[in-house]
């Protein structure tokens, strides 16, 4: 029987709880393709923080073992980081959101790909009027090791005319840099994405009127939109696009843009599809490529059983087609997860006002139905 090892990381707040559910998936895709899938979990984030504390160690948010783990597996699949246990820890402590940092970087994961599609079915979760989702069918191909995220940064204190009125205060920088390099290969890879997808289109997102290392980003991408003549190339000011994407977003097929650009655009985008609940992620590179839902690990909702599984379970989608080639599988677990809500089934966030209560469920019965579905 062909076998997978899957190197599973929980996390924070809900992330055990969504998890959960997304192993249930994946077991259910293993009876039915004969493929056995092992998964086996690892700290990161907060909890490896606590871990280490109690062990009298030095405190880290990416133990070496949780990396060789991911480095070795198959395919990483993460849930989220992080709460407010952690942010008033200052700022030397190790802040959970660092494991994610270090992680990507060490895998060498510098594309992240956010699909994000509106739901029918989910027309009144989202803000937006139902006539303007119709067709939304968008690619967010975020640049995900360099940038803002990664760049030099520092922070003084009592800094001579750092305060105001000229007194001593504070004073913070992050420093964004992007090589030629690092800007090609994921224009690269937004291009070969648009060559298969039927949309054809990649609209290249930046502030070139403002921002150096936007400049230099927009003569690359022309560089290489000169090489798929057949991809329709535009550029677009990150302003401008935010704006769009709100205005008209089934204008766009995939959108290529660099971290911290692609990591707020891609949460707006998330409300096309009702929820950032419903929001998976792939992040790709040299080494094992990891699995993620693009939110956070939403603390207040956490131990409650309310979390919306579906990002976690759409992110099992994705591992399967870009890490097992399973793409007859991915496409199962998608359309098991759009045959769920088309039955009604909500959790509370992707739950609208039509919606009636009996058809709200909690975590764990929201897998359940995705897993008789997928039967
Ligand atoms: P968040 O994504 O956790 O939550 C934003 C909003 O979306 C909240 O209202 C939350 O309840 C809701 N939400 C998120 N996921 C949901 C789900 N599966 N089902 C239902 N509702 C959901 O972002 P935040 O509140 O800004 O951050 C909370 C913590 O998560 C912070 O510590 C932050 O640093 C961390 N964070 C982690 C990641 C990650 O692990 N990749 C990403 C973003 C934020």
């Amino acid at each position: 029987m062909r076998g997978y090892r899957v190197c599973t990381l929980p996390g924070d707040g809900i992330g055990p709880e969504i998890m959960a559910e997304a192993k249930k998936v994946l077991a259910a895709v293993g009876r039915s393709e004969g493929v056995s899938f092992s998964c086996e979990d690892h700290p990161i984030g907060g909890c490896a923080i606590d871990a280490a504390t109690a062990s009298g160690l030095e405190p880290t948010a990416l133990p070496a073992s949780t990396l060789d783990a991911a480095a070795s597996s198959d395919a990483v699949l993460l849930a989220a980081v992080g709460g407010p246990r952690w942010d008033g820890a200052g700022p030397r402590s190790p802040r959970p959101e660092q494991g994610l940092l270090e992680i990507r970087k060490a895998l060498g994961l510098h594309v992240n790909l956010r699909p994000v599609r509106a739901y029918q079915a989910l027309a009144d979760a989202s803000p937006l009027r139902p006539e303007l989702l119709e067709g939304v069918d968008l690619l967010i191909v975020r640049e995900l090791t360099g940038g803002l995220y990664f760049g030099r940064r520092e922070r003084r204190e009592g800094v001579a005319g750092a305060g105001l009125d000229g007194a001593p205060g504070a004073f913070a920088s992050d420093c964004c840099e992007y090589s030629e390099g690092e800007i090609e290969r994921v224009v690269r890879w937004a291009y070969e994405a648009a060559s298969r997808r039927p949309g054809h289109s990649v609209t290249s997102v930046d502030k070139a009127n403002v921002l150096e290392t936007s400049r230099l980003w927009r003569s690359v991408a022309h560089r290489v939109a000169a090489e798929y003549p057949r991809v329709e190339s535009a550029d677009m000011l990150v302003d401008s696009c935010a704006m769009q994407l709100v205005a008209d977003p089934a204008r766009f097929d995939v959108i290529v843009c660099e971290n911290t650009f692609g990591d707020i655009l891609s949460d707006e985008a998330s409300m096309l599809a009702g929820s950032l609940g419903m929001l998976a992620s792939a992040s790709i590179g040299e080494g094992t490529s990891l699995y993620e839902p693009c939110h956070g690990s939403a603390p207040e909702l956490a131990g409650k059983g309310v979390a919306n599984p579906l990002a976690q379970v759409l992110s099992v989608a994705l591992m399967l087609r870009h890490s097992f080639g399973m793409d007859g599988a991915a496409e199962r677990v998608e359309r098991a997860v759009e045959a769920t809500l088309d039955d009604g089934w909500r959790t509370p966030d992707i739950a609208g006002r039509a919606t009636p209560p009996e058809r709200v469920l909690g975590t764990s019965a929201m897998g359940d139905r995705v897993v008789e579905r997928l039967g």
